[in-house]
């Protein structure tokens, strides 16, 4: 049987001297502040068990990690409906960019890029007010987690509503476009405040088990979604979760995994477990650089990959 915790152990000590490596995402201050010398890792098993190593109780922003979530949450609303607005091809584009957009008529590329995000968080929109949006979206988080303490980082959203001007560009682009369906900052509203989630890494492997599980969560029983829709979300995350770096993730971890510009990645194990990983430094397509090694370190210690042994 593989010893998950001596890996872990491991895998920190040989990263310890690297880390800082990467740089953090400074176009939002408030993750600007973040200390990048910090590092967390936590795998939670389907048998149940969480083992972690490092900072892995610290949360952090968990900023595009969200956007796993929010599909969820949209395709249990809407079903597969929610293709009419948004594809699912990687975009071979930053996580931000604008020209695609443009010459697909307001259609974004999938749901993890900011504009095919920005289209999800619409349709959770849909016949509620903003704030009660923001409120479904952490219970649904809670509920998957099964943790009441996870909370909502307002100094982050709030950060993110003043200096996020390119997403207010991809917002109105769409709006243009009859892609959206309610006021821009309506929006905005809710998709900076899903970004600015707050979760540690155990709580974040504990909340992606689900996709590990057969869509649901083996330790409390919760149906979350059907085992094919599982499926086809870690399909996105292996093919798209990385932006521009999707290709290269999929190389060198082999498995299914979403990151965020705060430093976090989700990825999954089908079958096995669902690992969270933080480190805030982040390379130049804005992927969590140490996070993604230590990644590539647990898929060669483990065997894991969704391509084979
Ligand atoms: N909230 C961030 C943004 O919209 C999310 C980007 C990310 O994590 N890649 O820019």
């Amino acid at each position: 049987m593989t010893d998950l915790q001596a890996i872990l152990d491991s895998i920190y000590t040989e990263l310890l001297p690297r880390l800082g490596e990467g740089k953090v995402a400074d176009y939002i201050p408030e993750l600007a502040k973040v200390d990048p010398h910090q590092f967390g890792m936590a795998i939670a098993t389907v048998d149940g068990n969480v083992r972690s190593v490092g900072n892995a109780d610290i949360p952090f922003s968990i900023q595009s990690i969200s956007k796993v979530f929010m599909l969820t949450l949209a395709l249990g609303k809407v079903g597969e409906g929610l293709w009419k607005r948004v594809g699912r091809e990687p975009s071979g584009t930053a996580f931000n960019s604008i020209v695609q957009l443009e010459r697909e008529e307001g259609i974004p590329r999938n749901p993890f890029i900011n504009a095919g995000a920005i289209a999800v968080s619409d349709v959770v929109l849909s016949g509620h007010a903003p704030r009660e949006a923001i409120g479904e979206f952490l219970r649904f988080v809670r509920y998957v987690a099964d943790d009441e303490s996870i909370t909502i980082d307002d100094r982050v959203a709030r950060s993110e509503t003043q200096t996020g001007f390119r997403n207010v560009a991809l917002a109105n682009f769409m709006r243009a476009y009859g892609n959206l369906d309610h006021p821009v900052e309506h929006v905005l509203g809710v998709y900076f405040h899903q970004c600015a989630l707050s979760m540690s890494c155990e709580q974040l492997a504990r909340a992606g088990l689900y996709l590990a599980a057969r869509g649901s969560n083996p330790t409390t029983g919760h149906s979350v979604v059907s085992p094919k829709r599982a499926r086809r979300i870690n399909a996105l995350m292996l093919t798209c979760g990385h932006y521009d770096g999707s290709g290269d993730f999929a190389y060198r971890v082999g498995l299914p995994g979403k990151s965020g510009v705060g430093g976090g990645i989700l990825a999954v194990a089908p079958g096995i477990g669902s690992i969270a990983v933080w480190s805030p430094g982040l390379n130049k397509v804005g992927n969590s650089q140490l996070g993604a090694v230590a990644l590539e370190m647990l898929a060669v210690r483990t065997g894991w990959s969704v391509f084979g042994d």
